[in-house]
């Protein structure tokens, strides 16, 4: 059948899985304190929901599927998805998003699934710091989660980095200097001045030129490749093990060649992290609709996928659509 073309003649070819709104963590930009709302059990997609929107998405295109949250280790069972999921023809890349609290006992499991690459927020190499941005875990366990992502071959393992003014700016080298003897990819990505209210301060962002200004320091950086890199993009130092990334949303926008949709756990279809406005797939699910009803269910998200994003009036809480 036809594939999914938006508007703009952009191909969707990756769809990106929330699978709960639920966090350990509190990262200061992400979630209140008290949490949000939780979801109602009845009201998140089965992992057969789930599964049976990716099987019929592979039919129009999509071959790449990243399952995230909320925080994806926290839904119970989620290596079980990532099985069912893993054993679907046509699903070439498949990968995750976490905080990597959990990662350290969950990591074998996952692998062995047939999670094939990871990728791990980490604001802070201090502590403390950590702890005053996250609100809650420990630094030490997502050190130990990434030691063992490396060790189970999760490869390439990525370490994303929200990099916000007067908060964590000043770590950006130490950062940098771990794509030096591992084979870790650093991604550096611009703080987004939207979702939880009570954070999203437009003097948090940090540019990127003046990341890669910061970096000079340590040498020359040259292009580089890395699987699954997307809107990044991707250098190293001479010699380095892993590589640097950067990451736009502000100063440079991807959105001409966005090829994503977003499917949160409660089961709306968004064609864009900046949208107000996600299509109800789990209720038509649960009342017999099957393939084509589905597929245009997919059209109208992409009749609404706009051709930038833009700030202005949103709404987003990152942890629901899943960043
Ligand atoms: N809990 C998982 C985690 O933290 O990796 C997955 C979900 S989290 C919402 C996904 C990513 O979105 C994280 O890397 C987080 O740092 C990023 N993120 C959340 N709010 C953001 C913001 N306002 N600007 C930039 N990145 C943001
Ligand atoms: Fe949780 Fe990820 Fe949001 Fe942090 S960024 S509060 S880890 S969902």
């Amino acid at each position: 059948m036809k594939g999914l073309i938006d508007r703009y003649n952009r191909k969707i070819t990756y769809l990106r899985i929330s699978v709960t709104d639920r966090c350990n963590l509190r990262c200061i930009y992400c979630m209140p304190l008290g949490g949000i709302k939780p979801l109602r059990h009845e009201d998140i997609l089965k992992f057969e929901e789930i599964e049976e929107i990716v099987r019929y998405s592979i039919d129009w295109g999509v071959d790449k599927v990243r399952i995230t949250g909320g925080e994806p280790l926290v839904r119970k069972g989620v290596v079980y998805l990532v099985e069912m999921l893993a054993h679907l023809k046509g699903i070439e890349d498949l990968s995750m998003t976490t905080n990597g609290i959990l990662l350290k006992g969950y990591a074998k499991d996952l692998k062995n699934a047939g999670l094939q690459r990871i990728n791990i927020s980490l604001d802070s190499l201090d502590a403390n710091k950590f702890h005053r941005i996250a609100k809650a875990g420990r630094l030490s366990l997502v050190l130990d989660g990434i030691e063992e992502a490396l060790k189970r071959g999760l490869e390439p393992v990525k370490i994303n980095v929200v990099v916000m003014k007067g908060i964590n700016d000043d770590e950006v080298l130490d950062f940098a200097k771990m794509s030096r003897d591992r084979p870790l990819h650093i991604r550096f990505i611009e703080y987004m001045p939207f979702g939880y209210k009570g954070f999203a301060k437009e003097d948090r962002f940090f540019p990127t030129s003046q990341i890669e200004e910061r970096l000079r320091e340590l040498g020359e950086l040259i292009p580089a490749e890395v699987r699954g890199a997307g809107p990044a993009k991707s250098f190293k130092f001479k010699k380095s093990l892993g590589t640097i990334g950067f990451i736009t949303p502000m100063s440079e926008h991807f959105c001409a060649t966005c090829n994503r949709l977003r499917l949160t756990a409660d089961g709306k279809l968004y064609p864009c992290l900046f949208s107000d406005y996600g299509v109800d797939i789990k209720t038509p699910l649960r009342t017999g609709a099957g393939y084509r009803e589905i597929k245009e269910l997919f059209e109208e998200a992409l009749k609404n996928k706009p051709e930038k994003h833009s700030l202005k009036g949103n709404n987003q809480v990152m942890s629901k659509i899943g960043g």
